[in-house]
């Protein structure tokens, strides 16, 4: 079986994502490749250390800075025609690219796959995580994203070969204009040991900056429920959930979130779950570990105001 791993980079450095494609690879074979698409080739020095990887295959130009989905699913399934599946890390990233993958090789992409049964047959979840699918593939060549939470992340301390692949750039109809990131200080998200999250509870923007303060005081991520992103108290990137991100930190402190499936979808693994909540019949608080009954900005300020 050979299989490649489609490596998403931020900066030089190797997504978390990956690192658990790299992991669910493995299982699939012992010969696992690393594809790169970057304008600075000096970047495959962090993917040829990982563990795990036999041979790295870079595709360098310059217009591959931002990458421009289309161009990227047309370089990568071409590449395909020398492998038999094609695993990434759950990410943005990836649900952005597989499934044009998918499109030009005429084959069903399998999503958030959470545990290899056998070269074809993987368990994913259905129904916001309610039902968990075992699935078999008939396609001949299979095209995946993994769960970066249902797998363990691929260490350092490989040495990888290094092959640069020559590819002319394919004609696109859309091009990259301008990037808008924003920026953090805190722990990412998806990788985080905690996580603060506020809900529609909260009540307006400038109340969900009590989350912030808390979150920066415990140095954990900041999250979001769906209602508190409509509501404009937060940026979407901040969603947990089913259509946001999925997470599993060793705590997560729930703040006036009622709990429906969609956002449950998104943090159930989580180790430790505490609510916050005036609630008691709130469906969060029959996931948590503690609940702390009480009105949220009480609680909010004494947390706040409590010396470490
Ligand atoms: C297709 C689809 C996808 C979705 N994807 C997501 C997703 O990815 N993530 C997500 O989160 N949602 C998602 N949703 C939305 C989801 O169904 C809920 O609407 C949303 O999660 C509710 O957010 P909330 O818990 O913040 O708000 P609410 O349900 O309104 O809950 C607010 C909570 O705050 C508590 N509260 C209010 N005031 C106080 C106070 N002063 N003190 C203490 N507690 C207080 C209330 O008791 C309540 O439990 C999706 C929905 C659909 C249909």
């Amino acid at each position: 079986m050979s299989v490649i791993i489609l490596i998403e980079l931020n900066g030089s450095e190797v997504s978390a994502s990956s690192r658990a494609a790299i992991t669910a690879a493995s299982e699939l074979s012992d010969s696992v490749d690393a594809l790169v698409l970057t304008r600075d080739a000096s970047n495959s020095s962090s993917v040829s250390q990982l563990s795990g990887i036999n041979s790295v295959k870079m595709i360098v130009d310059d217009s591959l800075d931002n990458v421009n989905v289309e161009v990227a699913s047309k370089l990568i399934a071409d590449v395909m025609s020398d492998y038999d599946y094609l695993v990434a890390g759950s990410s943005t990233f990836s649900k952005n690219i597989l499934p044009r993958v998918g499109a030009l090789l005429d084959v069903q992409p399998i999503s958030d796959v959470c545990e290899i049964k056998s070269n074809n047959t993987f368990v994913r979840p259905l129904y916001a995580g309610n039902v968990m699918a075992t699935v078999e593939s008939s396609d001949e060549t299979i095209v995946m994203t993994v769960r970066s939470t249902a797998f363990e992340h691929s260490g350092d301390g490989g040495s990888a070969s290094v092959e640069t692949i020559s590819a002319s750039m394919p004609s696109s109809s859309s091009e990259f204009v301008s990037l808008q990131e924003s920026e953090s200080e805190r722990p990412e998200l998806t990788t985080a040991e905690r996580i603060v999250s506020g809900g529609r509870g909260l009540g307006s923007k400038e109340n969900f900056v009590l989350i912030e303060q808390l979150a920066d005081k415990m140095d954990a991520a900041v999250g979001a429920s769906r209602a508190a992103v409509d509501a404009g108290f937060i940026s979407n990137d901040y969603q947990v959930g089913q259509t946001g991100k999925v997470v599993a930190p060793k705590l997560y402190l729930a703040v006036g979130i009622s709990g429906a499936i969609q956002h449950l979808a998104g943090m159930k693994d989580s180790q430790v779950i505490v609510v916050i909540n005036n609630d008691p019949d709130a469906p969060m608080s029959r996931m948590a570990d503690l609940v702390w009954q009480v009105d949220l900005f009480d609680a909010l300020n004494e947390l706040n105001a409590y010396q470490v």
